[in-house]
């Protein structure tokens, strides 16, 4: 963080302040341990902290320390209001536009409070007094460290703060194996383990909590899997059948699209879910090397990410979604043969 936005964040909380901590729409890993990890932090300076996220979140997370201190929003809106109205301070983390927090938008679009981002996504929004944005970056939980060493408070860091950053790099990472991962994420992982983040304990609990029907879903998916070897591209699909059959829960499909991209060869993966009760097909992309799909989920799907992630959704039928996908790819067929 640079020194004018550490000077602008130091003056925001020179005294005890009012803080509402915001994660994106459909919270991950990093979205939760960086809002906790920080939540923790602003809270041992004094302040008083509430971490709010839009919706639920996916069962491999619940056991962070201080998940159940967030609100959400679709349970308890009234709670989440009324805490967002009486707020000093909204920081907001691992977003990068108001748009992509679902029903909160509204209500954070019309605060007075003053807001502080914190984020890695492509693109960010202009709405912040102090925005600490940096697209180089693993994870918000690896920017929430150099947040608070910027302070001068690394002493401060505590094992609540550490498990929960340690999440938020290691899933937003895919364990230390993208490319957004440095020398750098490695220091602060170090760090983040001497202050008390166990590092199988938490792979454990995040990865090794699989339900058999999730397993059998894994299968269908890549039952389901499709290659264009043309394009170096394959994609998976998911109908609302397939998921109810299998007793679908939140987070249950995270981390399939890793599998078609890791095909020899292949530098473009998507997952295609139907999500009958949105009426929306929503789609994970992934890419290798320089094939932007920040780019391709901007242009195409109303959506965005990073250059190697991102995300995006289609308002129409599952088929007619993958056949429009398919019609598109000639038109980056040299980007996709050159990608990496
Ligand atoms: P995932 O595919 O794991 O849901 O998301 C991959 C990345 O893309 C994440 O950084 C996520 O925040 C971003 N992302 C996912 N869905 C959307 C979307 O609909 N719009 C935008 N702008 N970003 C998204
Ligand atoms: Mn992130």
């Amino acid at each position: 963080m640079d020194e004018k936005t550490t000077e602008i964040v130091e003056k925001l909380l020179a005294e005890p302040q009012k803080i509402v901590i915001v994660g994106h729409k459909n919270p991950d890993g990093d979205a939760i341990g960086s809002c906790l990890g920080l939540s923790f932090f602003l809270a041992s300076l004094g302040h008083t902290t509430s971490v709010i996220m839009p919706n639920d979140f996916p069962d491999f997370l619940k056991w962070l320390p201080g998940v159940d201190t967030i609100t959400i929003h679709e349970k308890d809106p009234k709670k989440s209001a009324a805490l967002i109205t009486d707020t000093d301070i909204i920081f907001t983390l691992d977003f990068n536009s108001l748009d992509r927090i679902g029903d909160l938008q509204p209500l954070l679009e019309k605060s007075e409070a003053k807001f502080v981002m914190i984020d890695h996504h492509q693109q960010p929004a202009d709405y912040a007094t102090a925005t600490y944005s940096d697209v180089n970056m693993s994870s918000t939980a690896q920017m929430v460290f150099h947040f608070i060493e910027a302070l001068g408070q690394e002493k401060k860091l505590s094992k609540e703060i550490a498990i929960n950053l340690y999440t938020g790099i290691m899933t937003d990472t895919g364990s230390f194996r993208f490319s957004s991962t440095t020398p750098t994420t490695h220091r602060v992982t170090a760090k983040l383990m001497e202050a008390g983040a166990e590092s199988d304990q938490i792979y454990q609990n995040v990865y090794d909590t699989n339900s058999p029907e999730r397993m059998k879903l894994l299968g269908v998916a890549l039952k389901n899997l499709n290659i264009l070897m043309e394009y170096r591209t394959a994609y998976i699909t998911l109908t609302q059948k397939e998921l109810d059959e299998h007793n679908f829960k939140k987070g249950d499909t995270e981390g399939f699209v890793n599998y078609a991209l890791s095909i020899k060869d292949i530098v473009f993966a998507t997952i295609f879910i139907e999500n009958k009760q949105e009426n929306i097909v929503k789609m994970s992309l992934r890419s290798k090397g320089h094939f932007s799909v920040n780019d391709f989920a901007r242009e195409h799907y109303d959506g965005g990410g990073h250059i190697n992630a991102a995300g995006g959704k289609s308002s129409q039928s599952l088929n007619e979604t993958v056949k429009e996908f398919i019609s598109i790819l000639p038109r980056y067929k040299d980007e996709l043969t050159h990608a990496s």
